[in-house]
């Protein structure tokens, strides 16, 4: 598995811009936000993308979503809704391979993506 600049910010060393954190997660902002709110989560433990999950330690995998939850939470965004992407490979438009969820929140999102 190669390195990514997730590796990097998870440990550390590349700034970022925190915005939760527990024992199963990291979340920062995005540095190009699309919207009020913008923050990517990734796992402690590393899958690629999307796509890894099928083969996933399933209790992982649910811990992760516990944690978007609770990062999604934290950032007060429950009471008005937010949305939740993962892109997943080219066409995906995935351009770091590190799975990463974006919360994406703050303002009326429209329907459907492009
Ligand atoms: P994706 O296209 O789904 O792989 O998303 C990658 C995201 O990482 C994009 O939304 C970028 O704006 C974001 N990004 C790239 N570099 C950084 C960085 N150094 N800190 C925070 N977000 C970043």
């Amino acid at each position: 598995m190669s390195e990514t600049l997730f590796d990097k910010i998870l440990r550390k060393e590349i700034p970022a811009k925190i915005a939760y954190e527990d024992e199963h997660v990291l979340a920062f902002h995005d540095i190009a936000p699309q919207a009020p709110i913008h923050v990517l989560v990734i796992p402690k433990e590393k899958w690629t993308g999307f796509a890894d999950l099928q083969t996933g330690d399933p209790i992982k995998l649910g811990l992760y979503m516990a944690s978007i939850a609770k990062a999604a939470a934290h950032l007060g965004l429950d009471p008005n809704g937010y949305r939740i992407v993962f892109n997943q490979g080219r066409d995906g438009q995935q351009t770091v391979a590190y799975i990463h969820a974006h919360i994406l929140g703050g303002r009326r999102l429209s329907w459907p993506p492009g």
